[in-house]
């Protein structure tokens, strides 16, 4: 089938390379010149596993292409793909601004039937939207052509995306069309083989899906927050309690460790999102909001604890972090717990010597040549000469450091771990002071 893909960022192009891996025909089309110029020199402008050679074969495939002109984009499919950001508004309300001029230019350029896919993240009621922004367009072109604005909200983990979408648990698809529903039938199949994981809803119902499986997914990350700080204060191991409540198959062991707060680019905007339609439409919802708000305090846990080591004076302190991107396997910083804590030493006077597998390049390209800020080439180079070790990304290569190597580097031999990496007694035997989130020593 011919489909075309609005965005070029984690989703879009992760969508764009695994419909073309399957043999459909996709043209991926971005605004940024400086991205579709970088693909069609062959560089995958993301870090994002297995990526780069679907993108490549299927580039040579002749299945894959790239482009900034939105009327070839809107002439090449039947199926146009909304993969566009939508990121949260100064009142935490999505930021529809990007899909609303994709559905501008599909109703501009368009010249038959189209099925407009959305799998941006976007509230309850943008279908309807994105259908009248299209109308608009027909309208003025003084046309009467046949559409169908359909919701597939996108499910895939960053670091595991291209599995994710492969072996999907489920591919939603909110519509009342049975010719678009079919359409998705046929480009999903592929997909679909083992079992049938396709959920046909209605729009708003695949609206709201999306945004209460990530709520759903960051409640469960705060609730565990809050019972590691309350462990931490009571002298118990989360850990142990974790193992606890997980072997509950009602609970599971899915999704809750606790660590320094979730970041990247949904859970945080998406809970806001949502709280922000709950109010929007007079209905205050108390524990999203209390959601945001315990993850928003577990960011700064670690500068809490190291300002409480250093008696609350930091003032020339330079602590080693490990771990730049939000969680593992992606170069992606939005909302990075690490981002939190730098900025939070900065301000305190200390300075950062930072180490992250793959977010170097984003690291340097977000705060440039900030003052305080050094970039190292490896995690054994971010400790030299630092007082202290913070981790805030559980990169597999910090699982197992050489814990002599780290005691004797530090000027302190002190680690903060904002992920739970380590068991204390076994630090402490290494000679190193261990604080950890709801383990480890306490305050
Ligand atoms: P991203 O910021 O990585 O990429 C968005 C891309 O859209 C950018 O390259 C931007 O240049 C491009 N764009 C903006 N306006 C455009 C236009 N008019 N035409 C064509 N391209 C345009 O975003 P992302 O992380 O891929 O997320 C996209 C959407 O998917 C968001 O709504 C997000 O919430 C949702 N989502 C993201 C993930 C994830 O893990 N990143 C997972 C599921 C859903």
């Amino acid at each position: 089938m011919k489909i075309t893909i609005f965005g070029t960022g984690y989703v879009g192009l992760v969508t764009g390379a695994c419909l073309a891996d399957v043999g459909h025909h996709v043209l991926c089309m971005d605004v940024d010149q400086a991205k579709i110029g970088k693909l069609k020199n062959g560089q995958i402008p993301i870090y994002e596993p297995g990526l780069d050679s679907i993108v490549k074969h299927t580039v040579e495939a002749g299945r894959l292409s790239f482009t900034t002109d939105t009327e070839e984009a809107v002439g090449h499919g039947t199926l146009q793909f909304i993969a566009v950001g939508t990121p949260p508004d100064e009142d935490g309300s999505a930021d529809l601004q990007y899909v609303t001029a994709v559905a501008r230019s599909i109703g501009e350029f368009m010249d038959d039937y189209k099925v407009v896919v959305d799998k941006s993240t976007v509230p309850v009621g943008t279908g309807d939207k994105v259908g009248a922004a299209v109308r608009a367009q027909l309208d003025r072109r003084g046309l009467e052509l046949d559409f169908d604005v359909v919701s597939n909200p996108e499910f895939l983990k960053e670091g595991a995306a291209i599995n994710d979408f492969m072996k999907p648990d489920r591919i939603v698809v909110g519509t009342d069309s049975e010719r678009a529903a079919e359409l998705l039938r046929e480009v999903y199949y592929p997909f679909n083989r083992s079992h049938d994981r396709m959920i046909f809803m209605d729009l708003r119902s695949a609206e709201l899906t999306k945004y209460a499986a990530n709520s759903m997914l960051a409640t469960k990350i705060s609730f565990m927050n809050e019972i590691a700080n309350l462990a931490e204060r009571l002298g118990a191991d989360i850990e142990a309690v974790r193992r606890g409540i997980g072997s509950d198959p009602r609970i599971g062991y899915h999704f809750i460790y606790p660590g320094c707060g979730y970041g990247g680019s949904c859970f945080p905007k998406d809970v806001q999102a949502l709280a922000r339609t709950a109010s929007d439409c007079g209905y205050e919802a108390r524990l999203l909001n209390a959601v945001e708000a315990v993850n928003y305090a577990q960011k700064h846990v670690l500068f809490d604890k190291i300002s409480h080591y250093f008696g609350g004076d930091l003032k020339g302190r330079v602590v080693a972090i490990w771990g730049l991107a939000f969680k593992p396997n992606t170069d992606d910083m939005r909302e990075a717990s690490a981002r939190t804590l730098m900025e939070d030493l900065w301000k305190a006077g200390a300075t950062v010597q930072a180490f992250d597998p793959e977010a170097m390049e984003e690291t340097q390209r977000i705060y440039g040549d900030q003052d305080g800020l050094t970039l190292c080439g490896t995690k054994e180079q971010a400790l030299k000469g630092a007082d202290v070790l913070a981790i805030c990304t559980e990169w597999k290569e910090f699982r197992s450091p050489d814990f002599e190597s780290v005691a004797s580097a530090l000027r302190e031999p002190v680690v903060f771990d904002g992920r739970n990496l380590y068991e204390p007694d076994m630090l402490e035997r290494y000679g190193l002071i261990y604080y950890a989130i709801g383990r480890g020593r306490s305050q």
